[in-house]
């Protein structure tokens, strides 16, 4: 049995950046993620606020630091148009590339000392002690086989409705009103007017939400809708509308499409419990308006 201080489940932003930190205060730490590339696929609109880097103690880098961004444009459906710019506003952004992103966190994690094991789902968690005390034990498939990773401390980094919270028995599902049903396109051949700016299309789209076109530079950009997950009619119908009605995207071309949920509910009831800490999309730490 792998044995740890700390034992971080989902190596996405929330969970490197808690691994990393953990290490470096000394504790030992494994990062598992079930997916075998980090980052992929993509479920994101790759918008960062200045911020929320140094926030995170990151330096921009061009690796994944694609494009800067200086404001944006509010576009109403009568196409009149709100910008605001770096004239206005007082902090820029990035778009950034969110699978060299996540891995480049995941490589800071392990440079601080954590292990980090990829194709590694925590399927099951159970409870024990013995003369020092309590812990967990966690049955992980990776790479095809079982094996048993104890821990001291759990960190819940799983995503949306996380499972791992609910195997703790802590409530983490999201009602379908709170839930947005977002899809994206990557698109090359889009001509905005300013390739600095995000674009956010506001519209009769069911259950509120919002379209957007966040420009990673050249003439590519992320262009998505997001809405309510109760919307009967799908998010894609209302995507591909905007898309054809919208002159800078005439001669656009899908490259990649991406599909994910977001829970804009606000926090869970709970986000902790005895030595298990959830966190941030796990958690419902989520901003309405940009998603992140
Ligand atoms: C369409 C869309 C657009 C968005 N646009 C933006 C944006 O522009 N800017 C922004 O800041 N945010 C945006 N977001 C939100 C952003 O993507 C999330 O807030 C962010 O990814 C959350 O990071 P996280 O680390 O909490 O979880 P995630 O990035 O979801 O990572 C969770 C990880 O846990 C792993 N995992 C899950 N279960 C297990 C398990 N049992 N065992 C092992 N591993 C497991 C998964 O494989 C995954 O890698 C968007 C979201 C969507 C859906």
């Amino acid at each position: 049995m792998m044995e740890t201080d700390v034992l971080v489940i989902g190596a996405g932003p929330a969970g490197s950046a808690a691994a990393k930190h953990a290490a470096l205060g000394g504790a030992s730490v494994i990062l598992i993620d079930k997916k075998s590339e980090i980052g992929t696929p993509k479920r994101c609109a790759e918008g960062i606020y200045d911020h929320g880097l140094k926030w995170l103690e990151i330096e921009p880098n061009p690796q994944w630091a694609v494009q800067r961004i200086n404001g944006g444009t509010i576009i109403a459906p009568d196409r009149t148009r709100l910008t605001l710019d770096e004239t206005i506003l007082p902090e820029k952004g990035y778009i950034i590339e969110r699978k060299v992103f996540d891995k480049y966190m995941a490589m800071d994690a392990a440079r601080a000392g954590a292990k980090i094991m990829v194709k590694t789902l925590a399927k099951s968690i159970m409870k024990d002690e013995d003369s020092e005390g309590s812990f967990y034990v966690i049955d992980c498939e990776h790479m095809g086989e079982i094996i048993e990773i104890k821990a001291s401390i759990v960190i819940a980094a799983d995503g949306p409705e996380s499972r791992v919270a609910r195997a703790f028995g802590i409530n983490s599902t999201t009602s379908p009103k709170h839930m947005m049903s977002g899809v994206q396109y990557e698109m090359a051949g889009v001509d905005c007017e300013r390739m600095d700016l995000i674009e956010l299309h506001l519209g009769a789209f069911a259950g509120g939400g919002y379209a957007w076109v966040f420009p990673k530079g050249d003439d590519i950009a992320n262009v998505g809708i997001a809405i309510s997950s109760a919307s009967k009619r799908p998010a894609i119908d209302y995507l591909n509308e905007v898309i054809e009605s919208y002159p800078p995207l005439k001669n656009a071309k899908a490259v990649e499409l991406n599909v994910g949920g977001d829970p804009i509910g606000g926090l869970i009831g709970q986000i902790y419990s005895d030595n298990l800490l959830v966190c941030s999309d796990a958690a419902g730490q989520v901003d309405p308006i940009t998603g992140g």
